[in-house]
């Protein structure tokens, strides 16, 4: 049986964009009889608000889009991401990182050609992955506070591959992620790990999204893999522009849910646009 799934991190009111992609996802489940999941990924507590996560149910009601079962909401799961955390560290394959932005920063600056990530960023130069495990126990003990970053060299698993629909299967190279980070200081796991981990727990055989997510998908395939979790198909999805040919973003405030339904516009007229 097909099972979708719609993922938003309450941050903001619903727009256009999310609208898309949430349409997407309760299609291909509906049409083929099987279940559309709605999760709210609110790991982040910097930037996730309750209010949102209450405004995007209602606003996929109004839309019409109705989801199978209860919502899952990834800050009351807290323990389970905890739980494929430590069997990465039984695995050798995380090590603790202390580094702070600036040190990260000066460190990278200092080297003459630092490779960059897929999404710009400077790759992390690996300096606590130098540290002995001993220095490492002595500063969590001493209370320094830390991220858990993926030991990359280590994890990597040659031929790769993901499943595109209608692509078929596309060779992954998350390599170019580095070290990531897969919990960080100030939330106690990371989205690569949380999305990974739902997806095989909620049994979620295709992953309709926008095509901004797909270099991630190298990364999350790899992680599929070191943790024995099932890989879905994915179907990324473009991404809606506004008239200037820009990516809509959750600032825009025109494109809100919220705001087209006070100005009148209709779910149905909506749901019209994407057909
Ligand atoms: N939570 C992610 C976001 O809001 C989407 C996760 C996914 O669809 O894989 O961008």
């Amino acid at each position: 049986m097909i099972v979708t799934r719609f993922a938003p991190s309450p941050t903001g009111f619903l727009h256009l964009g999310h609208a898309f992609s949430a349409f997407n996802a309760w299609r291909r489940a509906r049409e083929a009889g099987g279940r559309f999941l709605l999760r709210l990924e609110d790991i982040d507590p910097g930037r996730c608000r309750p209010e949102y996560a209450a405004a995007i149910q209602q606003d996929l009601s109004w839309l019409g889009l109705d989801w199978d079962g209860l919502v899952r909401v990834q800050s009351e799961h807290l323990a389970e991401y905890r739980a494929a955390l430590d069997t990465l560290a039984e695995q050798g394959l995380v090590y603790p990182c202390f580094c702070t932005r600036a040190e990260v920063a000066r460190e990278v600056s200092a080297s003459a050609a630092a490779p960059h990530g897929p999404d710009g960023a400077p790759l992390y130069p690996g300096t606590c992955r130098r540290l002995s495990p001993n220095e490492g126990a002595e500063r969590i003990a001493a209370g320094e506070r830390f991220a858990l970053r993926l030991d990359m060299a280590a994890a990597l698993r040659p031929g790769l591959c993901f499943e595109e629909e209608g692509q078929g299967r596309i060779a992954c190279h998350p390599e170019r992620f580095g070290d990531v980070v897969l919990s960080r200081k100030d939330a106690p796991a990371s989205y690569h790990l949380c999305v990974t981990h739902d997806d095989a727990l909620q049994g979620v055989t295709l992953v309709t999204r926008g095509e901004d997510l797909k270099p991630a998908t190298d990364l999350h395939r790899l992680l599929q893999e070191l943790m024995g979790w099932p890989a879905p198909v994915y179907a990324h999805h473009r991404l809606l522009v506004d008239a200037a040919g820009q990516r809509l973003a959750k600032r825009d405030r025109a494109v809100t849910l919220r705001s087209l339904r006070a100005d009148g516009v209709s779910a149905q007229t909506i749901i019209d646009r994407f057909s």
